[in-house]
């Protein structure tokens, strides 16, 4: 029997191609969500799922949650006095579903599909894989998990040919992608997300309302109150989910705290979170240059779309009805039994291929001239941009900065970032081009970069017909990586209280240059290098001149109505 499975972060489930249409199969326990949870007993004994979950409060060093964060690395899990990597962990919680699958129906699982966000890096993808076959599974597939839902909600039978948006709001992370299905082929046009945002960040918001009024003392010295809080507030969340109002209680101390929480009062407490869904949606709109109105559905899945309070503010967001016609925690699951049903009746496969995006911007160090003639390095000069479509090829011409150089150097890189020292380096070519005045000698760099994660780069000088080629396979490619060794970075950096607004400013332009792309990335680089070349003149006026300027700038940028 194939299978297919939503390996999440906080929750995971099974389904299989049954009569007609795609069925979830029960766990032990007779329910469809198992949470992706793992925690080793004294004896050695391995419990997933719900028993897990509900040992970490008291066994924290013993159990493992939310590891699909860091699957594709080797950073170790211990569990008791055990290592394990993520793809292991991984491997025990779809061991757990194969088996409760082979009970409920009676027959062997032997192969499976699996989803993984459309973000993933092809190594996370491959470690995703390979827990597949630490569980004793024949890996048939790894489906976008947007795809995934876009299918449970029908759009390969669909008359239209407009895209979904699909709204993932899960425990911890909060995805927006744009599917598009065309000749047979679905696409995911643009994924755009925050990995920081879910139901547990809205947890905190009925905790917070909580200790404020109950006056919790939720210090660090009080782990089991903080972990009793937070399941108050999720069963509060929960319950706001069907009523106007809930309540929130704890057992402290032999008294029992309560206080009531009202809808009105939750969403006036979240609305900073709220907030916060919009820029991704924004994002993967501008991204995949489609408006609001070209959607054919706005898909809602994940389980924390169930909180009214969400509801509202995509309804909002949208002027129109999301849909969550298919229950939002078992959509992506349905999904890949879809797709488990294609593969099983092959005759149906061959109509879905599934296509992928480049899930970040690779491109090279360039350096550059500012106003008073100086040259800089250290630019980053993106040639396949985050989002393209896959397979993808793209040429940029480069020229010479230097009177009588003898070679050009390109240094690769991975990510977002307009300074190369916010990126991931991948690797350098070399190429000699004949000895000329500065600009006089162009060099072609081409990135050819395919949906296994091979990145070809191809430098020809055409005067020469001299080329080099350099491949990178997408070892220690990740989006992950690049933002902690931002953050990092942002850590270290104090800056004087004096340039405050100049380095909010820069901060703000370099955010937009990140979320934009094209020529409204390019325009926000010029004005970034201009603002650079007025801060060294240091002349008040033209500094309060320009910071004018580019705010202006950037309120219209930002300020466009995609919604
Ligand atoms: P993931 O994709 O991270 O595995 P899920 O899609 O399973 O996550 O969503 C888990 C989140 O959904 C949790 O934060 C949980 O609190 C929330 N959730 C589930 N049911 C409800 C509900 N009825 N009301 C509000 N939130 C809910
Ligand atoms: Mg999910």
């Amino acid at each position: 029997m194939i299978v297919g499975i939503d390996l999440g972060t906080t929750n995971s489930a099974i389904a299989r191609w049954g009569d007609g249409g795609p069925e979830l199969i029960p766990n032990s326990l007779g329910e469809f969500l198992t949470p992706s949870a793992v925690s080793l007993t004294d004896d050695g004994e391995v419990l997933v799922g719900r028993a897990a979950r509900d040992r970490q409060p008291v066994y924290p060093e013993r159990t493992a949650t939310a590891f699909k964060r860091l699957i594709g690395t080797q950073k170790p899990i211990q569990l008791g006095g055990t290592s394990f990597t993520a793809e292991e962990v991984s491997a025990l919680v779809l061991k757990s579903l194969k088996a409760d699958a082979e009970r409920h129906c009676g027959e062997e699982v032997t192969s499976a599909v699996i989803t993984v966000p459309a973000y993933f890096s092809d190594r996370q993808r491959k470690a995703t894989r390979r827990a597949g076959e630490l569980a004793g599974l024949k890996v048939e597939r790894l489906v976008n998990e947007p795809t995934a839902a876009a299918l449970a909600y029908g759009i390969a039978d669909r008359e239209d040919r407009d895209p979904f948006l699909v709204f993932d709001l899960g425990g911890g992370t909060f995805d927006v992608s744009i599917v598009e299905i065309f000749d047979g082929v679905i696409e995911v046009r643009a994924s755009a997300g925050d990995n920081r945002l879910g139901g547990e960040d809205f947890n905190e918001v009925i905790v917070g309302i909580a200790r404020e009024r109950l006056r919790l003392p939720l210090g660090p010295g009080q782990p089991k109150l903080r972990e009793q809080a937070r399941a108050a507030a999720e069963r509060t969340r929960r319950a706001l989910s069907e009523a106007e109002a809930a309540t929130f209680e704890v057992v402290w101390k032999d008294e029992l705290l309560s206080t009531t929480i009202t809808a009105e009062q939750f969403e006036a407490a979240a609305a900073p979170l709220l907030d916060r869904l919009r820029e991704p949606v924004l994002r993967a709109m501008r991204d995949s240059k489609l408006h609001a109105d070209a959607m054919s559905e706005i898909v809602l899945v994940g389980g924390a779309t169930r909180m009214p309070i969400v509801r509202k503010a995509v309804t909002r967001m949208f002027a129109r009805f999301p849909n969550a016609n298919v229950h939002p925690d078992h959509a992506i699951a349905l999904g890949a039994g879809v797709q488990a049903g294609l593969r099983a009746r092959k005759a149906d496969l061959d109509e879905i291929r599934l296509t992928d995006v480049c899930p970040f911007s690779l491109g090279v160090e360039t350096m550059a001239r500012d106003a008073n003639g100086g040259l800089h390095g250290g630019r980053f000069a993106p040639i396949l941009e985050r989002n393209t479509v896959l397979p993808a090829s793209r040429v940029h011409r480069f020229q010479t900065v230097h009177a009588q150089q003898c070679f050009v150097k390109f240094c690769i890189y991975q990510g977002e970032a307009r300074m190369v020292a916010g990126n991931i380096k991948l690797g350098d070519v070399e190429i000699p081009v004949p000895p000329r005045g500065a600009g006089e000698v162009e060099v072609d760099c081409r990135f050819t970069y395919d949906v296994s994660g091979l990145l070809e780069v191809d430098v020809v000088v055409p005067e020469t017909g001299e080329t080099r080629q350099i491949v990178i396979a997408d070892e220690g490619m990740d989006a992950g990586e690049a933002e902690a060794r931002r953050s990092a970075l942002a850590a270290l950096k104090i800056h004087p209280r004096d340039q405050a607004v100049n380095q909010a400013l820069i901060a703000r332009a370099e955010r937009c240059y990140e979320a934009f792309l094209g020529d409204q990335r390019a325009a926000i680089g010029q004005l970034l290098a201009h603002f650079e070349g007025v801060l060294a003149t240091q002349d008040p006026r033209a500094i309060a001149e320009a910071t004018a300027m580019i705010t202006a700038r950037l309120d219209a940028l930002e300020g466009e109505r995609y919604l």
